[in-house]
């Protein structure tokens, strides 16, 4: 790959952005994560050329944590390394996220919701990406055992710094989310976004969890808004040696690739009839909720990130559309 980065003049044409909740942040409608694919085991070419092309369709927003890997903690080396040969002269066009919550090391400071653990975290992952802020910075899960106050008061310390410029949460239910929104705003933090797993096949956000953020004015960005994967055509043959599920280190457990084999099949056959690829659907499916900021997508190549980003143009769905898609789901 050329060493010499120069980004497309027209990156900013071919992705809407919309604001994020109530906040002065505009975020592109599609986000890219670096979960897996970006790790020290993965070809580094490969990531370097998701980030580069990523950024040239406009996608502004990369999204890492602390653990991301494998090994934990070496996504945002990579992430860094990439900032350093090509997105660097870039930063004030980029926003970073990172997180904090789940086992980054050993002993009791090394993982859930203690002020301890967030503040040193944090430091950490800015030396591995070579930064000096991330943009966000989120509580990557709640802690049963920690105040919510110390929580959030970690991540306010992390604005109120400048080592972060806004907070997040992850993984929180509604009711915790009112919580920590309500805690930050005392401290002069707004809660600027909400980091929830949500796709077709998943959807415990929609009794709740959109309605608060949709009144608190919290944005939201999706992750695993392809269920890993399952909402393509990946895995309607076989398993493909080089997918996740086929991965050692890979989250996607064969069990519930099976599992959803049928609603696959069906959703394909609904896609297929509306002119769409089944991800550009499904993906179009989540972005169709008004509390829904961005979906946080995941990739391997850049020819999938191309295919997500087209559903970006894409038409609304029909009554009949979303009822045959409930059914095929059920
Ligand atoms: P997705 O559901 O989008 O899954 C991404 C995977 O789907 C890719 O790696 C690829 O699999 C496959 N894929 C993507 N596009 C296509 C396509 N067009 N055709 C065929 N296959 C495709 O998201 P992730 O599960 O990766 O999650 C996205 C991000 O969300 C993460 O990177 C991370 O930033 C964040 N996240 C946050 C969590 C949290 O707790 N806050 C938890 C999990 C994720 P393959 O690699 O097999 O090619």
């Amino acid at each position: 790959m050329s060493d010499s980065y120069r980004a497309a003049s027209d990156r900013y044409s071919k992705i809407p952005y919309e604001r994020c909740g109530r906040s002065g942040l505009k975020l592109p409608r599609l986000s890219l994560g670096l979960w897996h694919n970006f790790g020290g085991v993965d070809a580094f070419e490969n990531g370097r050329g998701m980030c580069r092309a990523a950024f040239d369709m406009g996608i502004t927003h990369f999204d890492l944590a602390n653990n991301y890997g494998p090994p934990p903690g070496s996504a945002e080396e990579t992430f860094g390394k990439i900032m350093d040969l090509d997105l660097g002269p870039h930063r004030d066009e980029l926003v970073i996220s990172t997180k904090a919550g789940y086992h980054m090391w050993d002993g009791p400071y090394g993982e859930w919701g203690s002020r301890k653990y967030l503040l040193s975290s944090l430091d950490q992952s800015l030396e591995r990406m070579g930064l000096e802020y991330v943009d966000i910075f989120y509580s990557h899960r709640p802690d049963p055992d920690t105040p919510l106050e110390e929580t959030m008061g970690a991540l306010a310390t992390a604005v109120h710094g400048g080592k972060a410029l806004y907070a997040g949460v992850s993984n929180y239910p509604a009711d915790m989310t009112r919580e920590a929104h309500a805690i930050l705003e005392e401290m002069g933090i707004p809660l600027l976004i909400h980091q929830p797993k949500y796709n077709l096949l998943e959807r415990w956000v929609e009794p709740e969890l959109l309605p608060a953020l949709t009144e608190l004015g919290i944005g939201c960005i999706p992750f695993s808004p392809l269920a890993q994967g399952q909402l393509t055509p990946r895995y309607l043959k076989s398993i493909p040696a080089d997918s996740r599920a086929a991965r050692e280190s890979g989250f996607l457990q064969l069990a519930e690739v099976e599992a959803n084999q049928s609603k696959i099949v069906a959703l394909a056959a609904i896609a297929e009839q509306r002119g769409q690829t089944l991800a550009q659907m499904a993906l179009t499916w989540v972005l169709r909720q008004p509390a829904v900021t961005t979906v946080l997508i995941g990739a391997s190549s850049v020819a999938q990130i191309e295919e997500n980003v087209a559903c970006a143009a894409s038409a609304g769905f029909s009554d009949e559309e979303l009822k045959a898609i409930d059914v095929a789901c059920a």
